[in-house]
């Protein structure tokens, strides 16, 4: 028979994946980060200064005929 202790405490691995309030490093406001190394908030990300570390490809070439 399968026997599942009862009395286990499910607390030896506590989980850190889990969606918790955290404050923004960049901004200082609080937000929803989806897992534990989400340290910057989809606002901030979605500004230009998160963009640095990108290189900008996407230049408009100028066409030449
Ligand atoms: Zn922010």
């Amino acid at each position: 028979m399968n026997y599942f202790p009862a009395t286990y405490a499910p607390s030896d691995q506590p989980p850190r994946d889990v969606p918790k309030v955290r404050q923004c490093l960049r901004c200082q406001a609080t937000f929803d980060s989806e897992w534990a190394g989400e340290r910057i908030c989809s606002r901030c990300k979605s500004t230009a200064a998160w963009r640095m570390g990108v290189p900008q490809q996407t230049r408009p070439v100028s066409r030449r005929r």
